[in-house]
């Protein structure tokens, strides 16, 4: 085939398709216009998946007259003069592309008007080309109709996926919008039904509630914005300039995630993007705070000057480079990481220690680890509200005994026997307060001997170990045969359990019960000493933080020390 210059109606439609990929495109280009145009109030109304009909209604600042053809002209613009504009720009759309490229694929009409009073134009295309331009009376604003998307090429259509897919696309391309821009007020109708309205309050989380719902919503923790690099010492200077760079928005607490990344949207200068960087600084600030292939859901807006970021690297603009791209990730692993530690009122370990002081035997004596530093205002009052235990984020094990993590301000160091002994020793009771003891077989019956003096201890004690899970029951002189332990046990672990409990002075002891469900707890848990995968560590540090009095033991025994930033500034003599 000889080479030949194409004709200029393929051309546009070779380059439409660029641009142009399926109806939520459409959608997104008419959208950015109409914010672009500073509206107030969107309106997208879209059929049969948006193939049959697309429309925009805005109230933003209209086209003029004179104008009103010119906006179809490929490349032709008003946001954008010479190249070096991009530096400064401040708006979303500067190619004068899109509204070409949509009537080369599709029929248009435009409504607008600039300034209403003085009429309007009356604008509609066929195959790209002008078909009628009239004049008409409408309120300031503009409204683009898009018809029959793709019938001029057929073989993009035939890629199109169905209805509800192409519909799905299109409440994602409006929801992202919604989230970009709280203080518009946007209402989607799809196929004649109200898919999604926002109320336009200028409240990012009021849009949250909309989009994902108030569930969701409820879940969410704001960002602290520059706040957050300021307070954040290790932050480098660069970031903490006012101004430079901006982080705002709100992510989910650990307590819900998804089992996709549909729940991440991020914006750069109300621009929505699609980035693999932010992405990854998002996940990174919620190691360890959420389970291996499950992912948050976070709204977040970085503001930066213009100059550090190129928009113009995408031909849908739905990704940016930036200038500093480390800059970027450290900020946004900051701040969101900030936002999960400022979930839970931060222990310190004055209050630690002021916890499990009362239940030391010694009041004066030294506590484990930097003793003097702690003692000196251990004294402090208890928070009025029970002191809750952050997030923690492991980071690894030492001498298979301690979990050593990263919190709120600093460095924790929990004890991994005495934890779980808190975690189990809560469970138990609370299954037994609520009559829901969980119970294991054996799998066969075992038989107990016991001693004279255990035998007297065990006929009065067993209703109460029958309720906390134990299967006993009497099998002749001096022999018990035991069917069931309770689930905090383990196989191994029963027999010396219960052992124990026989021969505790403890067990004439009234409060009897709580001696048993403490031996439980005890042998139920992780020894020091057995070293355990990340995973195990993970769930164990989650657990500690649902427990109502996560700082010490049952007996009594810390079960974290914390290690605080302005601490670990001190010991190496920065302040
Ligand atoms: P771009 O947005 O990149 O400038 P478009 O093809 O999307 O290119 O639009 C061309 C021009 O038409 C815009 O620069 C703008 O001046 C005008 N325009 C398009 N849509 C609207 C609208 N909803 N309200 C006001 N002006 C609009
Ligand atoms: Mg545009």
């Amino acid at each position: 085939m000889p080479i030949r210059v194409l004709d200029p109606k393929t051309i546009a439609r070779i380059a439409a398709g660029e641009v142009i990929e399926r109806p939520a495109s459409v959608v997104k280009e008419l959208v950015e216009n109409a914010l672009d145009a500073g509206a107030t109030q969107v309106t997208i109304e879209t059929r049969g998946g948006g193939v049959s009909y697309i429309r925009v209604i805005d109230n933003g600042a209209g086209i003029a007259h004179e104008d009103a053809e010119t906006a179809f002209a490929r490349h032709a613009t008003s946001k954008l003069n010479r190249i070096e504009d991009l530096e400064s720009l401040a708006t979303l759309g500067f190619r004068g592309e899109a509204l070409p490229s949509i009537a080369a694929v599709a029929e248009v009409d435009l409504a607008t008007s600039h300034n209403g009073s003085e009429g309007g134009d009356y604008v509609s295309l066929r195959e790209g080309d002008i078909a009628t331009h009239t004049s008409l009376a409408r309120p300031r604003g503009t409204t683009v109709t898009v018809k029959n998307l793709f019938r001029s090429l057929p073989a993009r259509l035939k890629f199109l996926k169905s209805v509800p897919t192409e519909n799905s696309h299109i409440a994602r391309t409006v929801s992202q919008a919604a989230l970009a821009c709280p203080e518009v007020k946007f209402t989607l109708l799809m196929e004649g039904r109200a898919a999604l309205q926002t109320p336009g309050s200028g409240r990012v989380l009021d849009s949250i509630i909309e989009v994902y719902g108030l569930e969701t919503a409820q879940h969410m923790v704001e960002i602290a914005g520059t706040e957050a690099d300021r307070d954040l010492p290790a932050a480098p200077p660069e970031l903490r300039q006012a101004g430079a760079l901006r982080v705002s928005g709100l992510v989910s607490s650990p307590v819900i995630s998804r089992s996709g990344r549909d729940g991440l949207a991020f914006f750069v200068n109300r621009r929505v993007i699609a980035s693999r960087l932010l992405t990854a600084a998002v996940e990174e600030a919620y190691t360890g705070l959420l389970m291996q292939g499950r992912h948050p859901v976070a709204v977040l807006s970085i503001a930066v000057p213009p100059g550090q970021v190129d928009v113009n690297v995408h031909p849908a603009k739905s990704e940016v480079k930036f200038q500093d791209e480390r800059g970027v990730f450290t900020a946004v692993q900051r701040a969101v990481r900030a936002a999960l530690v400022n979930l839970a009122p931060v222990p310190r370990i004055e209050e630690a220690a002021a916890v499990y002081q009362g239940s030391r035997p010694a009041a004066g004596a030294p506590l484990p680890f930097f003793p003097e530093r702690q003692m000196t205002s251990a004294a402090a009052a208890l928070p009025a509200a029970r002191p809750g235990l952050p997030p923690l984020r492991v980071i690894g094990q030492v001498a298979s005994s301690y979990i050593v993590a990263e919190g709120p301000e600093g460095l924790y160091v929990i004890d991994q026997h005495a934890a779980h002994e808190r975690v189990l020793y809560e469970r138990v009771r609370a299954q037994r307060a609520g009559q829901k003891t969980e119970v294991q077989g054996l799998l066969s019956p075992a038989t107990l001997e016991v001693t004279p003096a255990q035998d007297a201890v065990l006929r009065t004690a067993l209703d109460e170990l029958n309720a906390l899970g134990f299967g006993i029951e009497p099998f002749g002189e001096r022999t018990y045969l035991v069917r069931t332990v309770p689930a905090a046990l383990r196989e191994s672990d029963w027999l010396p359990a219960v052992r124990e409990f026989l021969d505790d002075p403890l067990r004439r002891d009234p409060e009897r019960a709580e001696a048993i469900i403490k031996t439980i707890a005890c042998h139920g848990a992780v020894r020091a000493g057995q070293s355990l995968t990340d995973d195990a560590m993970r769930a164990l540090l989650r657990q500690l933080e649902q427990a109502d009095s996560p700082f010490t033991c049952p007996h009594g025994r810390p079960t974290l020390i914390h290690l605080g930033l302005r601490q670990l500034e001190r010991e190496f003599g920065r302040t």
